[in-house]
C-alpha cells in the first residue's frame, strides 16, 4: 500500500491515526510479504491476527493459511476492513480487544494450535505478549513486529545488558528469534523508532519446571526492580528474609547472592525460587 493510498483511505473515512491504539500502518508490500514468509504458514495453519489495521497482512496470510481470524479493536477500521475485503471465506474479522479474546476456545473450535501474527500496537506490547504466552498451550508460534529495543530485550541472553524480566518471561515459555529490522519510514504515521520482527517458537510446556510459578515471577521482578543491588539485599527487603534465611538460601541453591539479577540464567532463577519456596515453608512451619 502506498503512503498516499493509506492517507486517502483514512481521510475518506474521517479517521486520524490514534496513538492510544498504537496505530501506525505498514507501507511497503515487500515487507508485508517478508513477514508472512517468516511465519511458515501452510494450508493447515489457523492464524489469529492482532490489529489488522487496513489489512496489509491479512490477505497475504489468507492466501497461504487455512483460515485467519483478524482481531481489530477500532470499530472504524473494522468496518473499513469488512468493506474492503469481502468474499474471502478464509477471513473472519472480529471487532474486539485481542487482550480479551479467548484463545483456548478458538483453538479448541479449530481443533488445532494457533499461530499468532501482527504488527503490534507498541504501547501494549507487554500485555499482548502476556496474553500470547500465558496461552502457550493453544499456540505454537507467534510472529510479531515490535520496537527494536523491545525485540532485543526479548531475545537477550544472560549477562547481556538488555537481559531482564522480559527476557526471562518470554524465554520461560518460548524460544525467541530476532528476524529483520524495519526503518521508521516504512510506516504511516512515522514512529520515532526502528521496528523488528521476532518469532517466538512456543514450547508445549515451559522451559523449566518450578514449584510455584507466582513466586518464580516474583523473584524475577524483585531482582530486576533494583538492578544495581545485590540479590541478597533485594530479597531481604522483598521477602522479609533475615541473614540466616539468606545464608540458607545461598547454601541450598548454590547461588552467590552477592551477584545481581542479570548474571543469573533462567535455570538459576528457577532454582532460587524453588529454594525460596522451601525456606519459606520451613519458616512458616516454625512460626
Ligand atoms: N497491521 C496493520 C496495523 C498495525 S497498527 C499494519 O501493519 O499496517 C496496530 C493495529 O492494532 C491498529 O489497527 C490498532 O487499531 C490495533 N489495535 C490496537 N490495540 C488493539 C487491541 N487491544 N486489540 C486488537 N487490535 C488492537
Amino acid at each position: 500500500m502506498r503512503r498516499t493510498v493509506i492517507k486517502n483511505i483514512l481521510e475518506e473515512h474521517g479517521i486520524k491515526p490514534r496513538k492510544k491504539l498504537g496505530q501506525s500502518f505498514l507501507i511497503p508490500e515487500a515487507v508485508a510479504r517478508r513477514i508472512v514468509d517468516e511465519a511458515e504458514i501452510n494450508s493447515k495453519t489457523n492464524v489469529v491476527e492482532i490489529g489488522p489495521g487496513l489489512g496489509i497482512l491479512t490477505e497475504k496470510i489468507a492466501r497461504r493459511a487455512k483460515s485467519v481470524m483478524a482481531v481489530e479493536i477500532d470499530p472504524k477500521l473494522y468496518s473499513i476492513l469488512k468493506e474492503r475485503i469481502q468474499d474471502n471465506e478464509k477471513i473472519t474479522f472480529v471487532n474486539e480487544d485481542f487482550l480479551k479474546i479467548n484463545l483456548r476456545e478458538i483453538s479448541q473450535e479449530w481443533r488445532k494450535k494457533l499461530k499468532v501474527m501482527g504488527n503490534l500496537p507498541y504501547n501494549i506490547t507487554k500485555p499482548i505478549l502476556m496474553q500470547i504466552l500465558q496461552n502457550f498451550k493453544w499456540i505454537d508460534s507467534a510472529v510479531v513486529m515490535v520496537q527494536e529495543e523491545v525485540a532485543r530485550r526479548i531475545c537477550a541472553p544472560v549477562h547481556n545488558k538488555e537481559f531482564g524480566a522480559l527476557s526471562l518471561f518470554v524465554q520461560y515459555y518460548s524460544t525467541p528469534k530476532l528476524l529483520f529490522r524495519i526503518p521508521p519510514e516504512a510506516f504511516y504515521p512515522r514512529p520515532a523508532v526502528w521496528s523488528r520482527v521476532v518469532r517466538l517458537t512456543i514450547r508445549s510446556s515451559p522451559t523449566i519446571q518450578v514449584k510455584d510459578e507466582k513466586l518464580f515471577f516474583k523473584v524475577i521482578h524483585s531482582a530486576f526492580s533494583q538492578r544495581r543491588k545485590m540479590l541478597r539485599n533485594v530479597f531481604k527487603h522483598f521477602f522479609q528474609l533475615d541473614e540466616k534465611a539468606i545464608l540458607q538460601l545461598e547454601t541450598n541453591s548454590e547461588i552467590n547472592l552477592r551477584n545481581r539479577g542479570e548474571t543469573l540464567s533462567l535455570e538459576e532463577f528457577g532454582r532460587l525460587a524453588d529454594c525460596l519456596f522451601e525456606v519459606g515453608l520451613a519458616y512458616e512451619k516454625k512460626n
